[in-house]
């Protein structure tokens, strides 16, 4: 069966791999000219299973007020006159519940945990066959940081529950925090820590490169990869999908997936497809990791908010949220408070600052926090996998090997139903 992949981010190409492993004949198509050069390219870098709650919640809505019209927020939002912004970020504040963020932490574990599954069954392929899948992965953990008690107190409230789903997490004092991550010691003097959650089986790594050697080792299995090629309609009518018209031409297939990120929406509108996907712009600093003291584990500061991975020899810190539509300008005044806070944090990151790479991306986010995984109906076989917003490097492969099942008329690995476009 020809399956046509739209998209070669993390998600596309976890897709495009587990098909070919499959057997499926596979053409992934990119419109860069490589791969996870989309919002896969310098994200924050946590493989955060542990952390899979949604953003949406009882404390948002205060913040967007107390944030409103600051330049530096990190969450902002800019009005468009567009009606999907609207009904976005409608949907999103009723997600603001307790109750709705607690729902969607059971599915997004159990794709969290079967990412991890792929992950590992990954690099075995990469052994097997005489190579490394090396993507400056970083076993040491994830430490949310916490300035306040109040916000260590709702931290215990968050572990009890991940406890109760079997997930394990540490909670610690400011000086455990310390043991934990030595790099924090200057912060715990400066009196910034009132405490942290530990998640020790969690994980960091660079998505960019595990997209980039994943699109290769799907090439090897037989996949065709089209770079710098525009999907510009979906041929579907009639309850079925034909194929591509891209920018070198028809393609037909069998089966078409959607795995194009912040793209996917466009793509799916004129076949009357409401995908509930919306751009949530965000913006990362990599710079030369600070010699002797730099962190190992991966860092939360839920003051700051911010996330910090080491990556090889270079450091990340990423943050900020804008719902400001697709546009992909990088504000030089967004992106140095991103670093400003890394700096204040980790006053010795700051030696590396001259050299900083400042990156934006936008988050392919549901209203909900889960990702949409399925077939799209009324077409028999044209999927979609997008949607995976903060979390997509945490449950990008097992939602490529999920899908794949789907399409290979399988049974998935996990229950896609929490996951489904009919749930908005
Ligand atoms: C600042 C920031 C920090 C983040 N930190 C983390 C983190 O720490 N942990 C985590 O789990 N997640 C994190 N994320 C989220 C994660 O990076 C995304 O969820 C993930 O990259 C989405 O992957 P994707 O494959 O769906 O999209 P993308 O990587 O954007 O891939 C989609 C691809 O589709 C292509 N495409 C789109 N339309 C078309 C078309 N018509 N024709 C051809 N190609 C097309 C695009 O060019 C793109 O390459 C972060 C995101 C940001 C912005």
């Amino acid at each position: 069966m020809k399956t046509v992949v739209i998209g070669a981010g993390i998600v596309g190409v976890a897709t495009a791999y587990e098909l070919a492993l499959r057997g499926e004949t596979v053409t992934l198509i990119e419109a860069h000219e490589g791969a996870g050069l989309g919002t896969s390219y310098a994200n924050g870098g946590q493989m955060s299973a542990c952390e899979v709650a949604p953003w949406a919640g009882p404390e948002i809505p205060g913040l967007i007020l107390r944030w409103l019209g600051r330049d530096d927020a990190p969450f902002r939002l800019r009005p468009k006159m567009d009606p999907d912004q609207w009904r976005w970020l409608l949907r999103f504040l009723l997600r603001c519940r307790t109750s709705a963020r607690m729902e969607r932490i059971p599915p997004n574990l159990e794709l969290a945990l079967l990412t991890r599954e792929r992950m590992a069954s990954y690099a075995a392929d990469f052994r097997d066959a005489g190579r490394s899948l090396d993507f400056d992965r970083r076993d040491r953990g994830i430490l949310r940081i916490f300035a306040s008690e109040h916000a260590v107190r709702a931290a215990m409230t968050e572990m009890e529950t991940m406890a109760r789903l079997g997930v394990e997490q540490r909670l610690l004092t400011a000086a455990e925090c310390v043991d934990v991550e030595p790099a924090l010691a200057s912060a715990l003097q400066r009196g910034e820590i009132s405490g942290g959650l530990y998640s020790p089986s969690d994980a960091s790594g660079d998505a960019h490169l595990f997209s980039k050697h994943m699109a290769e080792a799907a090439k090897r299995r037989g996949v065709t990869f089209e770079t710098g090629t525009v999907v510009e309609e979906i041929i579907a009518r009639a309850g079925r999908a034909y194929g591509v018209v891209t920018s070198r031409g028809v393609l037909d297939a069998d089966a078409v997936v959607v795995a194009a990120g912040a793209g996917t929406a466009a793509l799916l509108k004129p076949l009357g497809i409401r995908t509930w996907i919306y751009p949530v712009k965000g913006y990362s600093v990599t710079l030369p990791a600070p010699e002797g003291n730099a962190p190992e584990v991966s860092i939360t500061d839920e003051a700051r908010k911010i996330v910090i991975s080491r990556l090889g020899n270079r450091l990340r810190a990423a943050g900020q949220a804008e719902v400001g539509g697709y546009d992909l300008t990088l504000e030089p005044g967004r992106a140095a408070s991103v670093l400003n806070a890394l700096t204040s944090l980790l006053p010795q990151a700051g030696a590396g600052a001259d050299a900083a790479e400042f990156w934006c991306g936008l988050r392919p986010m549901t209203p909900d926090g889960s990702p949409v995984i399925g077939r799209v109906e009324p077409f028999s076989n044209l999927f979609i996998n997008s949607g995976h917003g903060t979390l997509g490097w945490t449950l990008g492969a097992g939602s490529g090997a999920a899908l794949a099942d789907l399409v290979c008329d399988s049974a998935p690995q996990l229950p896609l139903s929490p996951f489904s476009i009919r749930r908005f």
